[in-house]
């Protein structure tokens, strides 16, 4: 049959993506076709398609998307036709009205949330989840520093933080922004144009943080080590400035014996067992009283250069969903 989608067939600008009509075969043994009602947009999708983060050309775009099963291949256990299911992973094709992926990797869709809701959080919340349950654990009464706090990850980590009981100092770069994160569960905010790490001294009575979760990656880095207290742990998760030039360990023993990670969602659910169970813990996240999932804008699928164009501009705030 054939679908519409978004390819591109050279790295570069929002002006690579293409609004193409594709064949897609039945589903292979293993796999579920997908029609998609809603997808999630990320951060990481710009750097796919401007090669930073390299992949076969032509390709297409997109890590992240809801929809409902319209056939299965042979050997499906997991999900069968009509569920409604969210997934985030490779191959990027998530830019299409359907498509083939791993039923494996599937996730049935609580009845409680939207499609779109399920689509503006899975990648961004299991982030979220991973970067405070497991990159660093935050306790009650740390004080963290996070970065892009009303972005699509930090709208979420900051509300979270905040359940755990962190003192959440969020970084963003307007006021609009500022005003968001302070009601999104960020306790103090710095603009990101300060002197980052002399404010985090201030606002902690000069120890700094326990965590630095620092997804703006080459322009902050060094601020982010000086933010950290003795045997504080830097959580380097992303590349929005760019990715982060090699260091000296020994800047790490300068600032007091620091622990420097760079964590990946992927390595954290990798099993099926480990998926579902980080998902379980998602879902009662958003659920959770007072919690809010903040899709603070959709564009039309095949618009998707438009929001590329506007995510890469820091004009976004929350989740971004494009709908087919
Ligand atoms: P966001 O919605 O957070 O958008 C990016 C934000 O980054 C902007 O709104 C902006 O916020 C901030 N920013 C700071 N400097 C720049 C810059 N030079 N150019 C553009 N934006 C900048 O995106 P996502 O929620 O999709 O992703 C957030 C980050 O998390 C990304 O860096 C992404 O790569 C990373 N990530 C990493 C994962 C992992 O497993 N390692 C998984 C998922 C996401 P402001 O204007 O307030 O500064």
């Amino acid at each position: 049959m054939k679908t519409n989608a978004i390819r591109i067939h050279e790295f570069g600008g929002p002006e690579v993506l293409t609004w193409e009509d594709v064949d897609l075969a039945d589903p292979a043994e293993g796999e579920a076709q997908i029609r998609h009602t809603a997808i999630g947009l990320n951060l990481i999708d710009t750097y796919h398609r401007t090669g930073l983060y390299p992949m076969d050309l032509p390709t297409g775009l997109g890590s992240e998307a809801a929809g409902v099963i319209e056939t299965v291949g042979a050997g499906v256990t997991d999900v069968a036709v009509g569920d409604r299911v969210v997934y985030t992973g490779r191959p990027a094709d998530a830019y299409s009205e359907r498509r083939n992926f791993d039923a494996s990797r599937l996730v049935h869709i609580p009845d409680k949330l939207s499609d779109k809701v399920a689509a503006a959080i899975l990648l961004k919340g299991l982030t979220a989840w991973y970067l405070l349950r497991r990159s660093y654990r935050v306790q009650k009464d740390d004080p963290i520093l996070l970065y892009a706090a009303a972005g699509g990850v930090g709208s979420l980590a900051s509300q979270w933080a905040q359940q755990l009981g962190a003192t959440v100092i969020g970084v963003v770069s307007t006021n609009d922004k500022a005003e968001l994160a302070r009601s999104q569960g960020c306790d103090h905010i710095i603009m990101a144009d300060e002197d980052i790490a002399a404010s985090v001294k201030e606002l902690t009575a000069g120890r700094g943080v326990a965590a630095v979760y620092d997804s703006v990656g080459r322009d902050t880095f060094m601020a982010s080590l000086d933010s950290l207290r003795p045997h504080g742990t830097m959580v380097t998760f992303g590349n929005a400035s760019g990715p982060v030039e090699p260091f000296a360990p020994s800047e790490l023993a300068k600032r007091g014996s620091l622990y420097v990670t760079r964590p990946i969602l992927y390595d954290f659910i990798g099993s099926r067992e480990q998926l579902l169970s980080a998902c379980d813990e998602l879902f009662e996240f958003v659920s959770s009283a007072n919690v809010e999932v903040r899709i603070g804008q959709t564009y039309a699928l095949k618009d998707a250069a438009r929001a590329h164009q506007d995510i890469e501009a820091r004009k976004t705030t929350g989740s971004t969903v494009l709908l087919p």
